[in-house]
């Protein structure tokens, strides 16, 4: 297979660079190798760029919003021309809010507590947990795996328009939550026309974003959708920072998804002895809590350096990766790889795959031990869809990593090998 030849390919790489390309790791045959790292889908390795960047700014920085001091303003300064910066990478509507978060999960659970009553759920099977799930308090349709994107659009119309007949017996509003780029088929889905559908039918569309936005440029107004989730881990920022962008009126009329400080306009005592509590309407009601001001900083300083590098280079670079890595991997007839709309469908740098005659778990363990090559195995927190594709029983039970087959049966996970424009 010829996965590390691709890593050290930089014939076409674009101008991306990333930390951690020099890291060497033992090898249990003896020596050590340039570690390769093919686990983008989890977390991309941060930018150089956005490491320079978060480091200048480190000694200057302080608590935003209320300080008096030159180093808060400076920081209020930064923080919210990270949001602005944010708001242009994903050409959303002048009156779209941009709230920071901690990732995707937690973005879609924000929009989660945000929906309005009655609200309707509308979310395919196959999507991973962090979409999946948060809707559990609402009434959630969940659709069948389609075999093709025209299937899925389908699907989603049929659902739809049901709805409608609902909706003239008294039912609310309604939401249709998609993946823009599985991560685990890495193929991409049809947003714009799954928008369009949800749109005809009087229901909003949030995006999760989270495989999409570090291998293709997002634009709210071109997908026409009504919010985008994405994670700054996934698109070389570091940890612990997330978009929720989109439509302000259902965020500004709900509760705040945390209660305090940062959040609050004016808290007053009521005469009954407790507290009257006028909430922010700006994106700052769903941020209580000291920021992370770091997050956001480097989010924006990625989303500069993708714009930057220019979107057809990041993307002719990742499709020759893309093309070499199913080459390689067709070479090798024991290879089965995982794909819901098939070989033609387009897709990003996330690739899952079985070895006939190998538990998934050992053959990744083997990649890492003996070639240093960092894949990973498992269901990828989307375990129907991954049921799905490996033709077992959905009601399978299995830890996101742990399942393994028995010998001669078929295998209860599957590898991924992911990368991108930074690889
Ligand atoms: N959505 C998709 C498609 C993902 O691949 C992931 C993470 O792998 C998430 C959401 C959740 O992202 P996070 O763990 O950063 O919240």
């Amino acid at each position: 297979m010829s996965v590390s030849t691709v890593a050290a390919d930089q014939s076409v790489r674009a101008p991306l660079p990333v930390l951690g390309r020099d890291v060497t790791v033992p090898l249990v045959t003896g020596g050590e190798v340039t570690y390769a790292a093919l686990d983008y889908a989890a977390s991309a390795p941060a930018l150089q760029r956005v490491w320079d960047d978060v480091a200048a700014y480190a000694p200057y920085y302080g608590s935003v919003h209320r300080g008096a001091g030159y180093l808060s303003q400076l920081s209020t300064d930064l923080f919210e021309n990270a949001r602005r910066t944010v708001a242009e990478f994903l050409g959303c509507r002048a009156d779209d809010q941009v709230v920071f978060t901690r990732s995707t999960t937690d973005s879609l659970n924000l929009l989660a507590r945000a929906l309005p009553a009655d609200c309707q759920v509308f979310v395919f099977e196959t999507e991973h947990h962090a979409s999946l799930l948060p809707w559990q308090d609402a009434r959630v349709t969940y659709l069948n795996a389609p075999r093709t994107p025209r299937q899925a659009v389908e699907t989603l119309e049929r659902a739809l328009a049901g709805r409608t007949a609902s909706v003239q017996e008294g039912y609310g509003p309604a939401l249709v939550c998609v993946t823009g780029a599985s991560n685990v088929t890495g193929e991409l889905w049809p947003v714009r026309e799954l928008a369009a559908a949800a749109h005809a039918h009087g229901a909003r569309i949030v995006l999760d974003a989270a495989q999409l936005a570090p291998h293709h440029r997002v634009d709210v107004r071109d997908l026409d959708v009504d919010w985008v989730a994405f994670s700054g881990h996934k698109l070389y920022a570091p940890f612990g920072s997330g978009v929720l962008a989109g439509r302000a009126d259902w965020l500004r009329a709900a509760e705040p998804y945390l209660a305090g400080g940062g959040a609050s306009r004016t808290v007053t005592r009521r005469p009954d002895g407790g507290v009257a509590v006028e909430w922010h309407e700006s994106a700052a009601r769903h941020e209580a809590g000291s920021p992370n001001v770091i997050g956001a900083y480097s989010i924006a300083s990625a989303c500069k350096a993708l714009t930057e590098a220019g979107w057809e280079n990041l993307v002719a670079r990742e499709e020759h990766l893309i093309a070499e890595v199913r080459a390689g991997l067709a070479e090798v007839p024991q290879v089965k790889v995982l794909s819901l709309f098939g070989d033609d469908a387009p897709r990003v740098g996330v690739i899952s795959f079985v070895v006939e005659g190998w538990n998934s778990s050992h053959f990744a363990a083997a990649l890492s031990a003996e070639y240093g090559i960092g894949v990973r195995d498992g269901l990828f927190c989307a375990h129907p869809l991954v049921r799905t594709l490996l033709g077992s029983d959905p009601q399978t039970q299995g830890e996101c990593g742990a399942p393994e087959a028995a010998p001669g049966e078929k295998s209860l996970n599957a590898i991924r090998v992911s990368f991108g424009a930074g690889t």
